[in-house]
C-alpha cells in the first residue's frame, strides 16, 4: 500500500473483475502461480450466465450435427478430461467439493438418423460417442413407446453452485463485493479504479471477466474494442413430479440440438428440467405464455409416457455475452486480449463453461503477464488493505429459487 497526500493506493499484480465462473477460475490459477491478486465483483458469485448455465461439460459432439467435424467441435474436445481431472483432485484447479450431477449425458432421436448414424460411429468420434444397446437405456427410455435412437456421450454435467462455491473457499479473503461509489479512472494509457474514499486500487494488470458487464467496463475507461455480441436465450424450467434425472439433447431436423434437457434439484423438493437448445434459442422471441405451450407440446411429444399435466412450467431469459463474430455465429474458443489503447486492462469471455481452463490459460500466457510476482509480503500487505474496505460476495442461488 501507498499513499499520496489525497489519496491510499492499493497495489496488485493483477486485479481480476467480475466473479462468474471466468473470473473465479482465473483468480486461482493466478495464485497459484505467485501474484498478487483479487477478484472483485459487482454482483454475487456466480450470477448472470454462471448459475443460469446447464452446467454441461462437453467434448462438442453437439457441434457435429452437421456430420462433419468443425473448429468447435475439435477446440473442445479435450475438456471433459480436463474438467475431470480437476474433479478428481488432479488438475489445474482443484474441484473436489463440486458435486457432480450426472458422468455422462445422452443423445437422442425419435425418428431415424440418416447419414449421422454412419458418422457417429466413425473413426472421428470415436471414444466421444457410443451408441446404447436396448438393455441399457436409462429409466426414463426404458419403456416401449420409445423407438428411437439413443447414444451416451462422455460429457458430464456439474452441479454449478458447488462449482462456484468450490473456487470461492479456494480462495476465501481473495474475493470482494465492490462497493456503490467505485469508479473506474484512465490516465492516458493506465486504468485504475477508485474506491470512492480516497483509496485507489491500481494493477499491473485488470483483467475483465464480468461477462455482459465487460462492455459497460470497456466504456467506463474511453475504450471501444474489443467489441462484444449478445445472444439473447429463453429458457424453459419445468418443475413436475417424474421421478426421473436426465441430462440429453434431443435432435431434431436442424443442425443444433432441438431441445437440451438437464435436471437439477429444487429447494421444494420436486425436480427441475431446465430446457434449453434451439427452443430457447428461438424462444426468446416468443411471450413467456408462448414458449411455455410449445416447451409443454415439445415435452408431451417426445415423451408420451409421462405426465406433465400438474408441471409448473416458467421462462428464464437469459443473454449470453461474446466476443463480437461476423454473422452474429456463436464462437469457437475462448478469449483473452489486450484492450487496444490501454497498456493494463486484458478482456476475457470463456464463452462456454466447459472452456474457461483454456480462458484462464491464454490470460497467463499474456505477454502482460510475463514480469515475476511481487514478493509474498506486497500480497499480504494489499489483501489487508482490501479487507477493511470491502466484504466477500455470496453464491448467487439458482435462478429458479428466487422466482
Ligand atoms: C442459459 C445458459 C446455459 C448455458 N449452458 C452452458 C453449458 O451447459 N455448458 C457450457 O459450457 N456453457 C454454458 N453456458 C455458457 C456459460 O454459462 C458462460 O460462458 C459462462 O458462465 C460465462 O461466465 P463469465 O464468468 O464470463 O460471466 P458471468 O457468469 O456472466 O459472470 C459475470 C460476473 O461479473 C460480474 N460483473 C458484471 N459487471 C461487473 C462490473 N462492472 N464490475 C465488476 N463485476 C461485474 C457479475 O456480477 C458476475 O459475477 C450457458 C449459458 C447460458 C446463458
Amino acid at each position: 500500500m501507498s499513499a499520496t497526500s489525497s489519496e491510499t493506493y492499493i497495489n496488485l499484480d493483477v486485479a481480476v473483475i467480475g466473479g462468474g465462473i471466468a473470473g473465479l477460475w482465473l483468480l486461482d490459477r493466478l495464485r497459484q502461480s505467485g501474484y498478487c491478486t483479487a477478484l472483485l465483483s459487482k454482483g454475487p458469485l456466480g450470477t448472470e450466465q454462471t448459475v443460469a448455465s446447464q452446467g454441461m461439460i462437453h467434448g462438442g459432439v453437439k457441434y457435429t450435427l452437421t456430420g462433419t467435424l468443425s473448429g468447435a467441435s475439435e477446440a473442445i474436445a479435450d475438456m471433459p478430461a480436463h474438467w475431470r481431472a480437476c474433479l478428481a483432485g488432479d488438475g489445474d484447479v482443484d474441484l473436489r467439493n463440486t458435486k457432480i450431477l450426472s458422468d455422462h449425458f445422452y443423445m437422442w432421436s425419435s425418428s431415424t438418423l440418416g447419414k449421422l448414424t454412419s458418422f457417429f460411429a466413425s473413426r472421428a468420434l470415436r471414444g466421444r460417442v457410443e451408441k446404447v444397446a436396448k438393455s441399457d437405456r436409462p429409466a426414463l427410455f426404458d419403456n416401449p413407446a420409445f423407438s428411437g435412437s439413443l447414444y451416451k456421450l462422455v460429457d458430464m454435467v456439474v452441479d454449478v453452485p458447488s462449482l462456484v462455491a468450490n473456487l470461492a473457499d479456494n480462495n476465501a479473503g481473495h474475493i470482494f463485493q465492490l462497493n456503490a461509489e467505485h469508479q473506474w479512472r484512465r490516465k492516458s494509457k493506465v486504468a485504475e479504479l477508485q474506491l470512492g474514499n480516497g483509496t485507489v486500487i491500481r494493477a499491473r494488470q485488470f483483467i475483465f471477466t464480468a461477462g455482459k458487464g465487460n462492455q459497460a467496463l470497456l466504456q467506463a475507461l474511453e475504450a471501444d474494442k474489443p467489441e462484444q455480441q449478445i445472444r439473447p436465450l429463453r429458457q424453459l424450467v419445468v418443475r413436475h413430479n417424474n421421478p426421473y434425472a436426465f441430462y440429453g439433447h434431443c435432435l431434431g431436423a436442424e443442425k443444433t440440438p432441438r431441445l437440451t434437457i438437464s435436471s437439477h434439484p429444487s429447494a421444494d423438493g420436486r425436480m427441475v428440467w431446465y430446457l434449453g437448445g434451439s427452443l430457447a434459442e428461438e424462444g426468446y422471441q416468443l411471450s413467456d405464455a408462448e414458449l411455455i405451450a410449445k416447451g409443454r407440446a415439445e415435452l408431451t411429444q417426445l415423451f408420451p409416457w409421462l405426465d406433465f399435466a400438474s408441471a409448473e412450467f416458467s421462462t428464464l431469459y437469459i443473454e449470453r455475452a461474446e466476443p463480437k463474430q461476423p454473422g452474429l455465429v456463436r464462437p469457437d474458443q475462448a478469449y483473452a486480449e489486450p484492450v487496444p489503447g490501454l497498456d493494463n486492462v486484458t478482456v476475457a469471455w470463456p464463452t462456454k463453461l466447459t472452456l474457461t481452463p483454456n480462458m484462464a490459460h491464454q490470460v497467463l500466457e499474456q505477454q502482460a503477464l510475463a514480469q515475476q510476482p511481487s514478493p509474498a509480503a506486497a500480497d499480504a500487505q494489499a489483501l489487508t488493505a482490501l479487507r477493511a474496505q470491502l466484504s466477500p460476495p455470496h453464491v448467487a442461488p439458482l435462478p429458479w429459487e428466487t422466482t
